[in-house]
């Protein structure tokens, strides 16, 4: 039997007010919190961890891709000014420029040079993938890029503040409150985005929501790695490769076709495995468990790689990632639900705000149904289970962050609920930010008969 016990009503600071608040510090609320700040808007940005950047940083998933319509480069905005700023610090790699790619991107060379990174289309059928525009990079990279933006942009940065309950009144959300060393605090606003990506805020606030399970993972890094030695041991003993390859998967139970990428930093790899399935992101003995599961796993992993694989004679263990890798938890009810037709089908919407590779998001997959002045961002968006999984790469969550940011301050300033923003005007001002709303369909978009 569930035991529960009453906690008594207490008084709870308000530490901070503003316009704007975003919560989750994730790719998708860091773009929320700067677009929002740059039209103009006070913001405070809250994180619970000591760092922003979400998985792309605490979880190290360290490819940026789902941004391309074959050549045409479909998420920009600032995910590619993040791209950029990585870039000139030699933290980011992305393949050669988009001429040569038309020649390029799918021949055997493409591929032994690209592959390895992880920058190919694995939307397509075609084998090898071809070779596109994405981008590797360094999750301390992603930080320092992070906090330029939000510094240079006045965004108010609070970390430490998790979370814990969202204040609604007459249908409206007003504000959240955080549990912090400092015990508990609120802080209020005219807009809340949720970017928890696990749809705390709306959940909290009784949006309707589905929970919903994929698999876990505990990222990991290893340095050591003669890259140059395992990809030539890959290229020129394939049956061998093939052998050992097999193997290594036996032992990390479960994994994509590459179980290490290369990153910017030379001899050092990520491992965006195991794929550990049936454990729940939001249950703390899932959590757990999954931490010293594929703790073991990872270590079992370590000792063959050392002794049979070419070019993992020296390799040690980096780092764990210190955010567990969740892909899925909640999905918002809103006031539109993406279907998986609509993503692989790319279909089209008249208030379509922003893109992935070749689907389109409209505002209302955004948009709570029960709760005003609040809108949703991120890999929590209102999609189905199935929807979600070929739409939640960080690139989409980032430009749905940005589109959030804009859509609550053109609300504010229109004096209008965030349910009435203009469609047309978020369009215009993504456009105008350098970001692709989706407004022009592609030639291969279609357009279903079915009610918007
Ligand atoms: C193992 C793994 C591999 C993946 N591989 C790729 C890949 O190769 N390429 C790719 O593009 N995508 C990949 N993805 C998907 C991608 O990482 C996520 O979908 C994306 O990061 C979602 O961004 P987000 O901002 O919505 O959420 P998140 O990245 O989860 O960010 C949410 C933020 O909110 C904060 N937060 C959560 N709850 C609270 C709270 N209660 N209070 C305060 N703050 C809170 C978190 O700490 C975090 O900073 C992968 C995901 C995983 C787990």
């Amino acid at each position: 039997m569930t035991q529960v016990i009453h906690q008594p009503a207490r008084e709870i600071r308000v530490v901070d007010r503003s316009d704007v608040i975003v919560v989750g510090g994730g790719p998708a609320g860091i773009s929320a919190a700067v677009s929002a700040a740059r039209n103009g808007a006070s913001v405070t940005l809250l994180e619970r961890y000591p760092y922003v950047g979400g998985l792309a940083s605490g979880g190290m998933v360290l490819v940026l891709d789902d941004m391309i319509n074959q050549l045409e480069i479909t998420v920009r905005g600032i995910c590619m000014e993040m791209i950029e700023r990585m870039k000139r610090w030699d933290l980011c790699v992305t393949p050669t420029d988009r001429d040569q790619l038309i020649e390029f991107r799918e021949t055997p060379e493409a591929w032994q040079r690209w592959a390895r990174w992880g920058l190919f289309d694995f939307h397509t059928q075609s084998m090898p993938h071809p070779i596109c525009f994405s981008a590797a990079f360094d999750p301390d990279g992603f930080k320092r890029a992070a906090y330029d933006m939000i510094g240079e942009s006045r965004v108010k940065l609070r970390t430490h503040s998790w979370f814990s309950s969202a204040i609604v009144e007459d249908g409206a959300i007003k504000g959240v409150i955080c549990q912090t060393k400092d015990g508990m605090q609120a802080i209020m606003g005219d807009v809340v985005i949720d970017t928890t990506g696990d749809l705390d805020v709306a959940a909290s606030a009784g949006a309707s929501h589905i929970e919903s399970n994929f698999i876990l993972t505990t990222v990991s890094r290893w340095g050591g790695v003669d890259t140059e030695a395992a990809e030539r041991f890959e290229q020129q003993e394939p049956e061998a490769f093939k052998r050992l390859d097999h193997e290594a998967k036996r032992l990390i139970g479960g994994c994509w076709s590459f179980w290490w990428l290369k990153t910017p930093l030379p001899g050092v790899v990520w491992l965006n495995c195991p794929h550990m399935p049936k454990l729940s992101g939001l249950k703390v003995e899932d959590l757990t468990e999954a931490e010293i599961e594929g703790r073991r796993r990872i270590a079992s992993l370590l000792d063959f790689a050392r002794e049979k694989l070419p070019g993992f004679e020296n390799a040690y263990v980096v780092d764990f990632a210190p955010q567990t890798g969740v892909r899925q938890t909640r999905q918002l009810e809103g006031e539109y639900v993406v279907m998986k037709d609509d993503v692989m089908g790319r279909r089209h919407f008249a208030d379509t705000v922003c893109r992935g590779r070749d689907y389109y998001t409209p505002y209302r997959s955004m948009l709570p149904k029960e709760v005003d002045q609040l809108i949703v961002a991120g890999r929590h968006y209102s999609a189905t289970p199935q929807a979600q999984k070929s739409s939640r790469e960080i690139p989409p969550c980032m430009a749905m962050g940005e589109a959030a940011g804009v859509a609550a301050t053109i609300a504010l300033n229109a004096g209008v609920s965030v349910k009435k923003a203009d469609i047309k005007a978020i369009q215009k001002q993504m456009r105008a930010q350098g970001a692709d709303p989706g407004d022009v369909p592609s030639e291969n978009a279609t357009y279903l008969e079915a009610a918007e």
